[in-house]
């Protein structure tokens, strides 16, 4: 079944979520599907004095939330993690009509927003302090340290449109499990299911001010990122929007996940037929529109012809279209003009003496599933963050100019590498110079528990439930004298 499509009159204005309450502010913004333009959604857009409201809430609520029973805040977040669940179907048709994603993505969207609000109730009851005896030296004989982490304070969130609701849950789950409000500033193209979200916060036990969604536009964020009551910033998205963020406030504590252009490896040992099927179908996924999609392809040349063979094929069996199509792999950019930049970076590429294998094809915001060969490495796609559904092959003698090009990169989010050997294994984890280094899958897979960050332009921090929570705290230490 497909969304149903309104006419922008037939639709309800969507409230925004101002310190745990509905609320509805001085203008609206009206969502649109890229594939065919048509309105999904209307969403009203706070005020500047409603985003000083939510900011004060927030401020005077931290230490309410800082002491509030861990039972309270893990119901809380199961109840989210409920409810998600239950109302996935009507999710996911959201995200598609906001993001241009294929309904089978973002039921997966769905289903690891409620694992990652679950792990964040499971991590919120394990989270804890520890005790220290200080007598090792003679001068504190009789002495205790009390260790705890306390939230730094109430976290500024901004998200990015490609998942727009899992990665708000990547940084509202871990900022309640440890007692911090937060306020979400969602992309301006993909609010829609952040806002559900919001309605489904509304429902818990939380204390009003505890949250706030404000999908308020890029002009009225920045009184946000400078607010020194909100001293945690945890931003995902681009990076000269991420690192212009952290430049205007060097004094606050600043999260950074950021682009790639993510490689995957493929070494003579590797099982070919099932490299070739992952690096096709997460190359493609959500259009290339992930951090960590696969953009370079690192073939050793003993394996390449066959690889690339079996490679095309995958490619050629994927299916491109509507969104909302259940059988859909590969749906349209968010934008036509997303879309038409990534035609302007393939038709770079070939200029510069690249053969396109597939793909290179635009209609409208949908790009063909491309494959570039022999591109020289200064091309935009090499060299950048393409965001689209292009992969460039490069073939390389073995390991070690293949872990060279990886780390010859600006960026370093995460790595894939197909082999067998557990000693190539070990040997890549130590010398790529990434976040994460996948073996025996592509570089975009990722477990919603486990550390998730780059390196160089990539970012700054992690994220995953547990690392979040240890970045959105400080250990604080209380010392008793005369035990
Ligand atoms: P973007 O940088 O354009 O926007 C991200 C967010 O920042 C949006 O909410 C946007 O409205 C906001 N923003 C923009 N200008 C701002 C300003 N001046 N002040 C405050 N907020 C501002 O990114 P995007 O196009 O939405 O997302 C795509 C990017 O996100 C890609 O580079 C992708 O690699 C990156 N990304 C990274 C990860 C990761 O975990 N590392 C995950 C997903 C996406």
């Amino acid at each position: 079944m497909r969304p149903e499509w309104h006419s922008v009159e037939d639709m309800d204005v969507r409230p925004f979520w101002l310190a745990g309450r509905p609320a509805t502010g001085d203008g609206e913004l009206t969502v649109t599907n890229s594939l065919d333009g048509r309105a999904v959604g209307v969403y009203s857009v706070p005020t500047p004095a409603q985003v000083e409201e939510a900011v004060a809430a927030a401020h005077a609520v931290r230490q309410e939330a800082a002491a509030l029973p861990i039972h309270v805040r893990a119901e809380a977040l199961s109840h989210v993690a409920r409810r998600l669940a239950e109302r996935s179907e009507e999710i996911a048709r959201l995200i598609t009509g906001e993001n241009g994603k294929p309904i089978l993505w973002a039921r997966a969207e769905v289903g690891r927003g409620v694992a990652t609000f679950r792990f964040a109730a499971e991590e919120a009851r394990r989270f804890s302090g520890s005790t220290q005896r200080l007598d090792t030296e003679p001068a504190a004989t009789g002495r205790l340290a009390y260790v705890t982490r306390v939230p730094r304070g109430p976290v500024l969130a901004i998200t990015p449109f490609n998942f727009p609701l899992n990665l708000v849950a990547h940084k509202v789950a871990p900022a309640l499990a440890v007692g911090a409000p937060v306020i979400v500033k969602p992309a301006p193209a993909t609010p829609l299911s952040s806002l559900v979200l919001g309605e489904i916060l509304a429902e818990t036990e939380l204390p009003a001010g505890m949250f706030s969604v404000l999908p308020v536009p890029n002009d009225r964020a920045a009184g946000l990122v400078e607010d020194p009551r909100l001293p945690v910033v945890s931003f995902t998205g681009s990076g000269p929007v991420g690192f212009a963020i952290m430049d205007r406030v060097p004094r606050k504590h600043v999260t950074l996940e950021l682009g790639g252009n993510a490689a995957a490896i493929v070494l003579a040992d590797a099982d070919l037929e099932w490299a070739a099927s992952r690096v096709a179908l997460f190359s493609n996924y959500q259009a290339g529109q992930s951090c960590i999609a696969v953009q370079r392809v690192i073939v050793e040349r003993s394996v390449r012809e066959e690889f690339v063979e079996r490679l095309l094929k995958a490619v050629e069996g994927l299916v491109t279209g509507d969104p909302a199509d259940e059988a859909t792999q590969v749906g349209p950019l968010v934008s036509v003009a997303a879309a038409e930049r990534v035609e302007a970076w393939i038709g770079e590429a070939v200029a510069a003496g690249g053969r396109l294998l597939a793909g290179g094809t635009r209609d409208g915001a949908v790009v063909a599933p491309t494959v570039l060969a022999d591109v020289p490495a200064d091309a935009l796609v090499v060299r950048e963050e393409v965001f689209g559904p292009v992969m460039v092959i490069q073939e390389v003698d073995g390991m070690d100019e293949a872990f060279a090009l990886v780390n010859n990169s600006a960026y370093g989010l995460q790595a894939g590498v197909f082999t067998r050997s557990l000693d190539v294994a070990f040997r890549a984890n130590r010398e790529l110079e990434t976040g994460g280094v996948i073996i025996g899958d592509v570089p975009s897979y990722r477990a919603d528990q486990m550390p998730y960050g780059g390196v160089k332009e990539s970012g700054v921090g992690r994220e995953g439930v547990r690392s979040a929570m240890e970045d959105m705290t400080y250990e604080k230490v209380m010392v008793l004298t005369g035990l």
